[in-house]
């Protein structure tokens, strides 16, 4: 029997559980998963967390119910990769052989990289809701909460869903007018970036909703410190922005593990070719998800589509074929903008969010960067297609891991 390994088995690793036992043989494969947690979290619901819109439940599942039927987990966390061995070794001392391996081990946040941000103050008046710790403390904290400067901030990039802090802005305003306080607290958007997202046309649409929802933008600000006594943030060139709120989104980092196992980046993301998804660290290990060094959006949108290119081209491997380099960076997020409504972007390595339909070219139901109900009952959608769908590794129906360009007006303008 041949060995292979998948490491972490949140979206990516179960959507790759899922789908290889579905494609290789179980005479010839065996295949494992391990993850350090026994819990499952729907990270995109921890942006309804901290207002009440969801509860644990919607966010929470066991791990071990994704994982099909032929596939041996294995709850331990992992020390690191020798790669010249070809030998995973987990922190209880077990070594793990392989043939192949695929690192999904994520991103996650390090605040600990930015001084004073998790001192004292660290959930009572700085907090993050990228976690389910964070999230469920700035929901504890918001219920009784009376108003001031609420700040939502980024740290630096790339961040994992890098539209995730923008909504939380705009949540934030639909839920203070629906608390009636909205005239007592100021909100203000701080990121490093030189606007509201990464590519123009969506930070044209989306500067123009945060000005109409009364969100003050201060871009360009590279945090050097948070003084926790002070509640103010202080960037390299010694602007200073005061907060009563801190909502900050630290550093995202890759696990240490990449680190130890001696091949990551600094932030220790994995060296991934963006085409294929075989990474340059040796032929026989691949890597998927927010693992990843690729120029795509870290997503689970994303990974969905890697995980279809990655289960060709690890067939592709076994048989001795080249491998296919389509992964064309594909991404699709709905952005809730609060009310009831959202957008939805999609778009890819080469072309940027533009107005259209989705998914079908001139009938939609959706509308690309352009705010509805529908695109709301979408991403609201989005966490039954996780739990049911996507992690499942089953296909959704219309929806291609090439990005299509019907429907979308290429060449216009926002306006
Ligand atoms: C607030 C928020 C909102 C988001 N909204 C959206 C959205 O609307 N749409 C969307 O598409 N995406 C969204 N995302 C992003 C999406 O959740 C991630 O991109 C996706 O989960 C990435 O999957 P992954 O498998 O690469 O990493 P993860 O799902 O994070 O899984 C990594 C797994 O590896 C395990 N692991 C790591 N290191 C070790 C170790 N040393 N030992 C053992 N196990 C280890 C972890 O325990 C974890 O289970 C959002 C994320 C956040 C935080």
């Amino acid at each position: 029997m041949k060995e292979l390994l998948i490491l972490g088995a949140g979206t990516s690793g179960t959507m790759m559980a899922n789908h290889l036992r579905k494609t290789l043989s179980k005479k010839e494969w065996n295949l494992t998963i391990v993850d350090q947690e026994e819990t499952h979290y729907y990270q995109p619901g921890f942006l309804f967390l901290p207002f009440d819109l969801y509860k644990t439940k919607d966010v929470k599942k066991k791990i071990d119910k994704f994982i099909p039927k032929g596939v041996y987990l294995i709850q331990e966390k992992i020390e690191c990769i020798n790669k010249d061995n070809d030998v995973v070794l987990l922190k209880n001392g077990v070594e793990l052989c392989y043939d192949i391996l695929i690192i999904a081990t994520g991103t996650n946040i390090a605040p600990h990289e930015i001084e004073g941000m998790c001192g004292d103050h660290w959930y009572k008046s700085v907090f993050d809701f990228y976690t389910y710790e964070g999230a469920k403390n700035l929901r504890n904290k918001l219920r009784t909460w009376e108003g001031g400067n609420l700040v939502v901030h980024i740290s630096e990039m790339p961040i994992k869903c890098p539209v995730a802090p923008l909504e939380f802005a705009f949540l934030a305003n639909s839920y203070f007018i629906n608390k009636g306080m909205r005239d007592k607290v100021d909100i203000t958007f701080v990121t490093p970036m030189s606007g509201a997202f990464t590519k123009p046309k969506a930070t044209e649409a989306l500067d123009y909703l945060l000005e109409q929802k009364n969100i003050k933008v201060i871009p360009d600000f590279n945090i050097e410190h948070v003084d926790g006594d002070a509640k103010k943030i202080v960037d390299y060139a010694g602007e200073e922005v005061a907060y009563d709120l801190l909502v900050t989104v630290p550093t995202n980092m890759g696990d240490e593990m990449i680190k130890r196992s001696g091949f990551g980046d600094e932030l220790n993301y994995v060296p991934t070719d963006k085409a294929t998804l075989q990474t340059k660290v040796k032929d026989n290990i691949f890597a998927i998800g927010d693992a990843t060094n690729i120029p795509a959006s870290k997503a689970g949108s994303v990974a969905h589509f890697e995980a279809e290119i990655l289960t060709e081209n690890i067939q592709r491997y076994i048989a001795g074929k080249e491998l296919k380099n389509e992964f064309d960076g594909h991404a699709n997020c709905f952005i809730e903008t609060g009310n009831g409504k959202a957008l939805l972007i999609d778009f890819n390595y080469s072309q940027e969010p533009v107005k259209g339909t989705f998914p079908l070219p001139g009938v939609g139901p959706l509308s690309l960067l352009k705010e509805t109900h529908l695109n709301h009952m979408g991403k609201l959608a989005f966490k039954w297609v996780y739990w049911n769908m996507l992690i499942k590794g089953k296909h959704i129906p219309f929806v291609s891991a090439k990005m299509d360009t019907a429907g979308k007006h290429i060449e216009e303008t926002i306006n």
